[in-house]
């Protein structure tokens, strides 16, 4: 009953013309996706990329939002402007915000609340650091960010959350969490939904993975049975490797 989901995140890539381009490239190769699409690039492109993706099945995503509307706050992005610019989803909370950008569980949960109350999707990230999968505290990491991330969320805004299960040490690294590691770490977070929640609340919110998916990888981690998507980074900013990955939901 969930849409599996396979969004891009193209981080500080691409200039508009290049995103116009990698668009053209991979649109006419995902035509027939049984999957939602959706590319995050970053927010200096957004007005170009939603020029490319009209009348296309892809969604346009972004990486950041703020969780104010407006006022002294240089540098943000506000959710309306976003929406203006034809933004469905937007990633929150990546390990790469919390770690470079002071993005911290409190403001993961703010920006969290205001994308609901603008009608936006988010796409949260949650995931542990290579030490603490050594500690053997990856359940506990999650759930602790899965908790606080969805503080204050009503059970009626439970489908429109993604949560993207991304461990740390698997970003960028070319090293992927086992199908059978992330599949049961996915399945412990979907847990924590259904305590938090109910169990039924749970069934309806797409968790995903992410962490050096790839077009060799990909149809083995999207063939288990609570893996419901990829986000994607690297592999992404190829459009015949994204279509892939696409093509193997
Ligand atoms: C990411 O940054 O969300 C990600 C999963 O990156 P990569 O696919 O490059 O590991």
């Amino acid at each position: 009953m969930r849409k599996p989901i396979i969004a891009g995140n193209w981080k500080l890539n691409k200039t508009p013309s290049q995103t116009v381009r990698l668009i053209e490239e991979f649109k006419p190769l995902v035509r027939e996706a049984r999957c939602e699409v959706v590319v995050c690039p970053t927010s200096a492109c957004l007005f170009a990329a939603r020029e490319a993706l009209k009348d296309t099945n892809i969604s346009l995503g972004a990486q950041n939002v703020f969780y104010e509307d407006s006022g002294a706050y240089t540098g943000e992005v506000a959710c309306d402007s976003l929406l203006e610019l034809g933004v469905k989803y937007v990633i929150i909370g990546h390990s790469e915000r919390r770690q470079y950008f002071a993005e911290t569980d409190e403001t993961v949960n703010k920006k969290v609340l205001k994308t609901l109350e603008k009608r936006l999707k988010p796409i949260v990230c949650v995931g542990e650091s290579l030490a603490q999968k050594q500690f053997g505290v990856t359940e506990e990491v999650v759930r602790m960010q899965t908790r606080l991330a969805l503080s204050g969320v009503g059970v009626g805004d439970v489908e429109d959350i993604t949560i993207a299960y991304e461990p740390i040490w698997a970003i960028g690294a070319g090293m992927t969490a086992s199908s059978t590691e992330a599949n049961d770490t996915i399945r412990q977070i979907r847990r924590v939904v259904a305590e938090i929640y109910t169990p039924e609340a749970s069934q309806k919110l797409r968790i995903i993975y992410g962490g050096s998916m790839n077009a060799r990888n990909a149809k083995e981690l999207l063939s288990t049975s609570d893996i419901d998507g990829g986000l994607i980074g690297g592999a992404s900013l190829k459009g015949d490797l994204f279509a892939q990955i696409v093509n193997a939901v």
